[in-house]
């Protein structure tokens, strides 16, 4: 009898889920000022770490609840999204997103399109009048290098016998990357698989990765 192999696929959510950088983008629209261009310069260069940078950027954001929320509504999705997750849940595939943007920006964009049930791991921001508050509920305590520890996330999901599948662009993705079977990378991180002679499938749009379990599953 045929053994069915069974899959774990974790999902990043901007500019893999969302067809841009949405935290990049609200930088743009929303900052005060530009020291947010200042600590993208000072953590590019290794002298902060991305959780310093993360606050110290949407800490910089003045948006009152309309706006935002008039934002959140506009938020583009991949358009294979939901055909994708579609497929693995036909397959009962667990699925889980790991962001380093926050569970109320992913919850909002995902009741929006009528996504129900993702696991999401994230980090989490409050509004208070026109500011907002971050909080990390997933860092690591002895790794200070990123706001949210995906790998953490990534690992406490992995089952012994399941292949593990990641889906990802950048560089918060490299980390937890390097821990699964197969991984499907596009810009930033396909550029970091590339420079180190990784094996990773390269991917467009989800259309790719559906075309890819509809060949296998
Ligand atoms: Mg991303």
């Amino acid at each position: 009898m045929r053994e069915i192999k069974k899959y774990t696929v974790f999902f990043d959510f901007d500019n893999t889920i969302t067809t841009y950088d949405v935290i990049d983008d609200m930088l743009l629209w929303f900052s005060m000022d530009n020291r947010w261009i200042n600590l993208e310069k000072q953590w590019k260069k290794g002298k902060i770490s991305s959780r310093e940078c993360l606050k110290g950027q949407v800490e910089g954001i003045r948006i009152t609840q309309k706006s935002l929320e008039e934002y959140l509504s506009k938020i583009k999705i991949d358009s294979y999204f939901k055909k994708l997750i579609g497929l693995l849940d036909s397959q009962k595939i667990k699925i889980a997103v790991l962001s380093d943007n926050f569970y109320e920006v992913l919850s909002y964009v995902f009741r929006h399109h009528r996504i129900k049930g993702l696991k999401i791991y994230s980090n989490r921001v409050e509004l208070t009048k026109d500011k907002l508050t971050l909080s990390f509920p997933y860092a690591n305590k002895h790794c200070l290098l990123c706001a949210h520890c995906k790998k953490e996330s990534l690992m406490a999901n992995i089952k012994g016998n399941s292949t593990s599948v990641y889906i990802g662009d950048g560089l918060s993705d490299v980390c937890p990357s390097q821990h699964v079977d197969i991984v499907f990378a596009k810009a930033d991180l396909l550029r970091y698989f590339r420079a180190n002679r990784l094996k990773c499938v390269p991917f467009k749009t989800l259309k790719d990765v559906y075309r890819y379990f509809k060949r296998i599953l």
